[in-house]
């Protein structure tokens, strides 16, 4: 999904939290998933270059 900085303000001021260092099934001593998916693309809220970017959020992101 494609963002600009209208998403990281918003996110920022409701605390939404969405990456998997704030998920349940997230390994940190690993840095990985438990359920095996990969976390390169969500690992860390995304970096925006020239005030847009790009977010993947995860089906299986579950609060921890
Ligand atoms: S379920 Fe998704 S959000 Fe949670 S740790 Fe695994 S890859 Fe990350």
């Amino acid at each position: 999904m494609r963002i600009d900085g209208s998403f990281v303000a918003d996110a920022e001021r409701h605390g939404l939290r969405y990456t998997c260092k704030d998920c349940g099934h997230f390994l940190a001593a690993r840095s990985a998933c438990a359920h095996e998916w990969p976390v390169d693309q969500h690992l860390l809220p995304p970096m925006l270059k020239n005030g847009e970017g790009r977010i993947v959020f995860c089906k299986e992101f579950e609060l921890e």
